[in-house]
């Protein structure tokens, strides 16, 4: 039988966004723009033989550079969730953007395992990431040291799906970068997918609504269809950016911002 987790996403930041700036091509829907809030989070899957973290995180420059509110940086909010990085045995990173790799270096000194796909890795480290269009939704320094883990042989590139760990899927999907990647976790409960920037609102795949930063359209709505299936199958859908995530999952019992999807 698989291993269950426990499943925690951490809220370490937040926006005010509008609807006319996070859906694409907002003004097709003829309907008024809105306020949305942003928040940020990453993601711990955990049971008693080992701890999976699940991005990390903007870094506090690559935050400041675009004005997010960081409400608590990487190594505090793992503490909050009630773990350190030196108990971190698998850092998977679903994509490069900098609100999801920022936090690397608090893992690097550590023992963890660090993986990404492929594909992202040699999209973002080649000469198309470096073009405006994508090159503002990450940081030089970052993608830098991307390729000085991989040099030192401290980073696993993956193919278009792997098994973290027993009971723990990464799926390629693409779409919003070539690579994004979402994570399965198996619960005591219904499995949960951690869909990060596969979604980033629930009205995403409710309303079938693309989210602005797209690398491929086509991919980012078939996408939605796999996440779709997983859900019909009867897996949990954490949105990666979504307020909702606090309301559908949060238990006020639990520390600010660290949010319970799944008791192991
Ligand atoms: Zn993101």
């Amino acid at each position: 039988m698989s291993e269950r987790y426990e499943v925690l996403a951490v809220r370490y930041g937040t926006r005010q966004a509008s609807a006319a700036e996070v859906f694409l091509n907002y003004h097709a829907y003829r309907e008024p723009d809105r306020p949305l809030v942003m928040d940020y989070f990453f993601w711990v899957a955990r049971n008693p033989a080992r701890s999976v973290v699940i991005d990390t995180g903007f870094s506090p420059a690559g935050g400041a550079a675009r004005g997010r509110a960081m409400l608590v940086d990487t190594v505090p909010a793992l503490r909050a969730a009630g773990t350190a990085p030196d108990a971190v045995t698998h850092v998977v990173l679903t994509h490069a953007h900098y609100d999801h790799i920022g936090g690397l270096p608090a893992f690097t000194g550590t023992a963890a395992e660090i993986l990404m796909t492929r594909d992202e890795y040699d999209f973002w480290t080649g000469p198309m990431g470096r073009r405006g269009q994508f090159a503002h939704t990450t940081e030089a320094s970052e993608l830098d040291h991307l390729r000085e883990l991989r040099a030192a042989g401290r980073l696993t590139l993956t193919g278009r799906a792997k098994t973290i760990a027993p009971g723990i899927e990464l799926i390629q999907v693409g779409g919003h970068t070539p690579g994004q990647a979402i994570v399965t976790v198996a619960t005591a409960g219904r499995p949960v997918v951690l869909a990060s920037d596969a979604v980033h609102y629930y009205e995403e795949l409710e309303r079938d609504r693309p989210f602005s930063i797209v690398a491929s359209l086509a991919d980012m709505y078939a996408a939605f269809d796999q996440i779709r299936e997983l859900a019909a199958a009867g897996a949990r859908v954490v949105a990666g950016h979504d307020p909702l995530v606090a309301e559908r999952f949060g238990d006020p019992a639990d520390a600010p911002d660290v949010i319970t999807i799944a008791r192991a």
